[in-house]
């Protein structure tokens, strides 16, 4: 159970009258998080925490507690691609597959799309969180003219199990994420097609977008949704949290080839390591390195 140092959550909630769902995730002090550990430019950050609340939202059906979700995804545009991952605990990491986009980005801005472009190519694994075992994974591909837009990928992934939407809202002060959310709709079996494309509207011109920036509380959304029934489940809490450890890296290190242990130790000097996922940056004392690399070729002999 992760005890959050932020309100980041997931929340269901639930029309039974009309039989839709929604998903709502804040993950505003993850992207906070995420997008100063990458050095995010201030033009990318609210893209990058639009990612990370689509992201969120798969876990309430996605995973269970004991697994972990990695969705890859390969984009046209400037990111090129992120890895995002996501715990049954609600730790979520993950990173712009360029880690320094500000050197990529225009930090003056331009088009939001610029940052996703057309066309992408998805992977989603679900891992045992312990040993990493592959219980099952899915890949997508869309067209070269469609958008690579989260909430279009991210609706696509969820659509895969029952007609949903997702809309986000998102945005940055001086480069440091403010309200960083995303709600899914969905349409449970049974559910109303009319009240689904009624709400999908307000998808499309801005309204949802508009009330999730402002006021997301269950009595607004009832209102601004339509839906007096319109009740909510459990908190899940969401929380940043990365499995990098020194005791990893040594782990990889220590099967290196002995001549390039050997270049480590020439070089004098503690070796960096920068997680890929959260962008921690470990410095290795060389003593751990070798004893490492030894105790681990005393073992293969
Ligand atoms: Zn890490």
């Amino acid at each position: 159970m992760v005890m959050p140092r932020t309100n980041d959550s997931v929340v269901e909630a639930f029309s039974p009258a009309n039989g839709i769902r929604f998903v709502y995730s804040d993950v505003t002090g993850v992207a906070r998080r995420l997008v100063a550990g990458h050095g995010v430019s201030a033009a990318a950050a609210p893209a990058f925490g639009r990612v990370l609340a689509c992201a969120a939202l798969m876990q309430v059906d996605f995973i269970d507690d004991d697994e972990t979700l990695v969705v890859s995804i390969d984009v046209g545009g400037r990111f090129g691609g992120f890895t995002i991952e996501f715990d049954g605990c609600g730790y979520l990491r993950g990173a712009p597959f360029e880690t320094r986009p500000d050197t990529i980005v225009n930090p003056a801005g331009g088009d939001a799309d610029d940052f996703f472009g057309f066309g992408a190519r998805v992977k989603a694994t679900r891992m045992k969180r312990e040993d990493g075992a592959i219980r099952s994974q899915m890949t997508m591909e869309t067209k070269p003219d469609r958008s690579a837009a989260p909430e279009t990928l991210f609706s696509e992934i969820l659509s895969s199990a029952i007609p949903s939407r997702i809309c986000t809202s998102a945005s940055a002060w001086i480069g440091v994420p403010e309200r960083v959310r995303a709600l899914a709709v969905q349409r449970v079996p049974g559910g109303s097609e009319q009240v689904f494309g009624r709400i999908c509207g307000l998808v499309d011109d801005g309204t949802l977008a508009e009330q999730l920036s402002s006021d997301p509380t269950l009595d607004a959304m009832r209102d601004v949704l339509d839906l007096p029934d319109l009740f909510s489940g459990p908190t899940r809490a969401v929380d940043f949290g990365c499995t990098c450890s020194e005791e990893k890296i040594l782990a990889a290190w220590a099967g290196l080839p002995p001549q390039e242990i050997i270049g480590f130790v020439r070089a004098g000097r503690p070796r960096l390591f920068r997680c890929h996922l959260c962008g921690r940056v470990w410095e290795i004392p060389l003593g751990k390195i070798v004893a490492a690399a030894k105790e681990a070729a005393e073992s293969n002999q």
